[in-house]
Formats: C-alpha cells, structure tokens, sequence
C-alpha cells in the first residue's frame, strides 16, 4: 500500500477549484480541495488515483535528476518535524494570515496563491518567525529550570538560523541557538541549551565541562548521537 507519507501529500484547501484535483512535482503530490468537498470523499478520490500518482511522482523525480524532497525547500502540507513528531502544515489559499498552530496541533497558513517557489520562501519565513517567538519561552523556561543548579545566567537568548552549529555561547555569555532546535526532540534542545549554559563555567570540552553537563543531564551522550544522527538531514531540509 502506498501510503501518503510515500507520495509526500501535501494537501491544499482551494476557494476557486471546481473539482478534486492532484498535482505531481518533485517535492510531492498535491491535492486540491475545492471547498464543498467533504472528506471522505477526498480520501476516496485519493485512494482511486494512489497508484498512479506514485509512478508520476517516481517518474517526475528521476527525470528531475533524482531530487529527494528533503532537498527541496519547505512547502506547505508538508509534514515539519515540530519537537522530533510529524505536524501537518497546511496551507489555505486565500487572504494572507499568519502562520498559527491549530487546537488540533496543525500549522495553518493562509496565503494568497502563486508561484510554488514563492509559496515555499514565504512558509519558510512564517515558520521561522513563529518558531523565534516559540523558542524564547520555551529556552527562557529551560535555563529557569537548569541554570539555578550551578548559577549559570546566559546574559540573553538569540535564536538564528545556523548553517553548521546547533548553538554557541558568545564571549559576554550570549546564548546562539539554532532555530532548527524546534525540530528535535524537546530533550536535545534542553541538551543544547545545558550544553551552553556549562560553557558559561568552563570555555572547553573538558572532562570538568562534561561532568558539569552530566550533572544537569546524564544521559546527554544519547543527545548527543541523536544530533550526529540526524542533524545534518534537518540541516540539509531547513537550514
Ligand atoms: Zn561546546
């Protein structure tokens, strides 16, 4: 069975579109909803034409030279990785509204329509600036909770997007983090941010340091290796 992950769905809510509609690229297969449409109805639709959207799908990527998705910038309906699990990103054509996160934990954008590459930098940006707001709570609620343990204060907190590092510590004590963190599991952001914070005591790698850091987290090897692991895919996708 081909699931929707495999034709990279994309799903896109369209006030001016007739009839069910899929469109193949090379970033995934989309599916256009016109608005009366219920459904089940769609999924059904979807389920008749499953088989051959996938052979266009593998079709289009080979003649594109083999372009993975990941390789191609962000597009709505696609899945983000929010804290390390799969949130659908959807993409309502229509007057422009910022990015938000729907009760049922969806990102929901609305854009006016156009081109898809135009689309994809202006999701990007909304993620990014939903993703800034986002992080400072959530690492200001992190250093709360980690930096009474050795009196360790980052003097501020600055998300960026960072091509190669995951966070860094400037020589004032500012806090760098990589805006990416979002999409890790929420324990190696707490990680990174621990990792920064016992810099702010020993400007190394020493066994002082990573004593420091197992203090606050013992089982930061497994962060670590998940970073290693899976860093640069995140990276390669959003960065
Ligand atoms: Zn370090």
């Amino acid at each position: 069975m081909i699931s929707d992950r495999d034709l990279d769905l994309r799903l896109r809510e369209s006030k001016r579109a007739r009839a069910l509609r899929l469109i193949v690229r090379p970033e995934g297969v989309e599916l256009v909803l016109p608005r009366h449409v219920g459904e089940s109805e769609a999924r059904h639709f979807l389920d008749r034409h499953r088989v051959w959207a996938y052979q266009k799908l593998e079709d289009i990527r080979r003649r594109s030279g083999g372009l993975k998705p990941s390789c191609l910038p962000l597009t709505g309906g696609a899945f983000v990785p929010f804290q390390g699990v799969a949130t659908e990103l959807i993409v309502v054509e229509g007057v422009r509204r910022p990015l938000h996160r729907r009760l049922d934990g969806a990102f929901e954008i609305h854009l006016p329509g156009g081109a898809p590459e135009q689309e994809a930098v202006e999701i990007r940006h909304a993620l990014y600036r939903w993703v800034a707001v986002w992080m400072r709570t959530e690492v200001s609620l992190l250093i709360d909770r980690f930096s009474p343990l050795e009196g360790l204060q980052p003097r501020q907190i600055r998300i960026k997007a960072m091509k190669t590092r995951w966070g860094s510590l400037g020589p004032k004590n500012d806090m760098n983090l990589n805006w990416l963190l979002a999409f890790t599991p929420p324990e190696v952001l707490a990680y990174v941010v621990i990792h920064e914070i016992c810099h702010i005591r020993f400007r190394n790698h020493s066994k002082d340091y990573w004593d420091l850091v197992a203090l606050h987290d013992p089982a930061w090897p497994e962060r670590r290796s998940w970073l290693k692991q899976h860093g640069s895919a995140l990276l390669a996708r959003f960065g």
